[in-house]
């Protein structure tokens, strides 16, 4: 079976990585569990070590399962090459790793994934790096951060917690002319909804545990690269000792064969969980990129195909007391770390504890929200319910 030059995203998805008849007619790729790979000869064994990434070499570096998710993912975002890691925090760190030494700047948008700047903040700091935070609404006007020592500027987009869009292709413009790199983490809009190579990043980073993954039951993490990051990247990765465990790399594969189809259902949820609460008076306003009203609107409008489900809603002022009242008696949402499974999530987000380059104004709380695959009218009820407390509650 092969894929047309043509194929769309659900195409793409649904066959990407997957060859039955190399593999008597079975339909997923099978689970290799390796560390030796054995070679025949001398020969063999010095001519896989010459191709090194390109070749199976040793379990470290990853097997045919591997390959088939990596494969799949570079596919359906336009990357030259996949790089599969243990973490959605290891692929930001693995991607970061290669292009900085000691002495170096890099930039880093105000928005970012909070483990993102702490491990700016700590560890690169331990090693030399030195990180500005940027406004993530800078836009072009990023080239005025730049320094002699700056080696590459970091995006998200939206931000997990604040939503705000970022121009990239201006931001990377920017970049490309003073000759630096452009990082993005993609995780919120998935390689089904942002193409994040078009817009001119170098290197994406995917916490595959969210949408790819999609059930909650593994930690992943991608790196997708342009043909000429790939071997940089590649071997930051190689150094750290990154290896993936090959039942949750097929836990990713098997994710990824429906994850259109989910996502497509996140939106319409997020979409009406985010018009309902916009009608509410205990709501000030919703951060969802994909509302016409939103001020990233127009920049996803443009970048990206579809939102997923996960979004913002910033309170009016309530206790911490009636806040807790609201979220402990959610009988539909989680409270917990993460997003992109089949469940429905909240949590308190407290974003003007994470901002330097900027400041977070709002007057009440915030709270994030991820939209499940329950039915969309049970989840508003819930919150109907949780908004009587919030309100009873001093
Ligand atoms: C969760 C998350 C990560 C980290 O992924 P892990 O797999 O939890 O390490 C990175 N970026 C964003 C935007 C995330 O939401």
């Amino acid at each position: 079976m092969s894929l047309r030059d043509d194929s769309k995203p659900d195409t793409i998805l649904t066959h990407a990585g997957r060859n039955p008849h190399a593999n008597f007619g079975v339909v997923n790729p099978p689970v290799y569990h390796a560390s030796t790979i054995v070679f025949p000869t001398v020969e063999a064994m010095e001519d896989a070590q010459k191709k090194r990434f390109f070749a199976m070499t040793y379990g470290r570096h990853g097997t045919p399962t591997t390959f088939a998710l990596e494969e799949a993912v570079a596919r359906l975002e336009g990357g030259w090459r996949a790089i599969a890691v243990p973490s959605g925090l290891a692929a930001i760190v693995g991607a970061i790793t290669g292009f900085v030494r000691s002495g170096d700047h890099v930039l880093v948008t105000d928005n970012v994934y909070g483990p993102t700047r702490k491990f700016c903040d700590e560890t690169l700091a331990r090693f030399g790096v030195e990180t500005t935070y940027y406004d993530p609404l800078i836009g072009a006007g990023i080239a005025q951060l730049f320094r002699p020592q700056t080696r590459l500027v970091y995006t998200e987009a939206p931000g997990s917690l604040s939503f705000e869009m970022q121009d990239i292709p201006a931001i990377a413009a920017a970049a490309h002319k003073a000759g630096l790199k452009v990082l993005m983490d993609n995780t919120w809009a998935t390689p089904m909804f942002c193409k994040p190579f078009k817009l001119g990043v170098d290197v994406v980073a995917h916490a595959a545990t969210k949408y790819i993954v999609g059930h909650s039951d593994a930690m992943l993490g991608i790196i997708d690269c342009t043909e000429e990051s790939y071997l940089t990247v590649r071997n930051a990765v190689a150094q750290l000792g990154y290896s993936v465990g090959p039942d949750d790399i097929y836990l990713g594969l098997r994710g990824l064969r429906t994850m259109g189809a989910r996502l497509r259902q996140h939106q319409i949820t997020a979409t009406k969980l985010a018009n309902w609460l916009k009608t509410r008076p205990e709501v000030e306003r919703v951060l969802y990129p994909a509302l016409p009203e939103d001020p990233g609107h127009a920049l996803w409008k443009r970048d990206m195909t579809g939102a997923s489900g996960l979004f913002g809603v910033v309170l009016k002022p309530f206790s911490k007391k009636a806040l807790a009242a609201m979220l402990d008696g959610l009988e539909l949402y989680g409270m917990g770390a993460s997003w992109g499974g089949f469940e429905s999530l909240i949590l308190p987000a407290h974003i003007e504890t994470v901002r330097t380059a900027t400041r977070w104004t709002a007057a009440g709380p915030t709270v994030r929200i991820h939209a499940g695959l329950e039915d969309p009218d049970d989840l508003i009820k819930d919150l109907e319910r949780g908004f009587e407390r919030l309100r009873g509650t001093n």
